[in-house]
């Protein structure tokens, strides 16, 4: 079994507690800068300035979660991509137009939700002159779970829905397969409800149209059962 360095160094900070500082045993995360008295307005303030793991290095700065605390519905993408980095807004790409899209045709108001990522800033590299997205590593998810953590504490919603596999695992803690768990409400402790499906992305990066429109159906019929779990008052 492969053990991760952020466990090993989990693991014996647990079992040497007295004889080293925890700050000494163990990686840096986004802990180390969550305020005092989180409240989604204290958290975003706060993540402004983490440096939970390299990634805020070479972003333009901190994308975090946007929405009404009263959300009835959480949806968590992966990270932000390169419109977002820019404008320091989640979804606000083509991704974002797709989800904005699919939730008016599933009847769900985007001003009634909260849209966030697993990972907080934007992980990419130089090809040409354009920035290529990096999906990020298990480390830097790992590292960037408390923000995610803390942003679900404070508005408590009943169902939050993982766009993609990052997001799932972010939660789950555990690999997630999306084509074999997508579509289902699963269990997890620490939320209601956690609905997995694809990330919009996904979608865009289909290059067939007739398959583009068919996974855009998938997609919606998902967000359809997902509203049917609210119940009639909707989100
Ligand atoms: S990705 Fe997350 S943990 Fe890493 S620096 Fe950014 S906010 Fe902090």
């Amino acid at each position: 079994m492969v053990v991760q360095p952020l466990r090993t160094a989990y693991l014996a900070s647990c079992l040497r507690p007295n004889l080293i500082s925890p700050m000494a045993d163990r990686e840096i995360s986004a802990e180390d800068f969550l305020p005092a008295r989180p409240t989604l307005k204290s958290l975003r303030e706060a993540a402004r300035s983490c440096k939970g793991c390299e990634l805020y290095k070479n972003a333009t700065q901190t994308v975090f979660g946007e929405g009404t605390k009263h959300a009835r519905i959480v949806f968590v993408g992966e990270q932000p991509g390169d419109m977002e980095d820019r404008q320091g807004r989640p979804f606000v790409g083509p991704a974002g137009r797709l989800l904005d899209s699919a939730l008016t045709d599933a009847g769900i108001g985007r001003e009634e939700v909260y849209i966030t990522n697993a990972v907080k800033h934007f992980r990419w590299i130089y090809r040409g002159k354009r920035r290529l997205h990096q999906r990020p590593v298990l480390r830097q998810v790992i590292a960037c779970r408390p923000w995610l953590r803390a942003e679900l504490a404070a508005i408590r919603p009943e169902v939050v829905v993982c766009l993609g596999a990052t997001a799932a695992q972010a939660l789950l803690e555990r690999v997630v397969g999306i084509t074999k768990e997508r579509g289902k409400f699963l269990e997890d402790q620490s939320v209601r409800a956690l609905f997995v499906t694809i990330h919009p992305s996904a979608i865009l990066r289909l290059r067939d149209k007739g398959e583009q429109e068919k996974e855009y159906r998938h997609f919606l019929a998902e967000l359809k059962m997902v509203r049917k779990r609210l119940g009639d008052k909707g989100a």
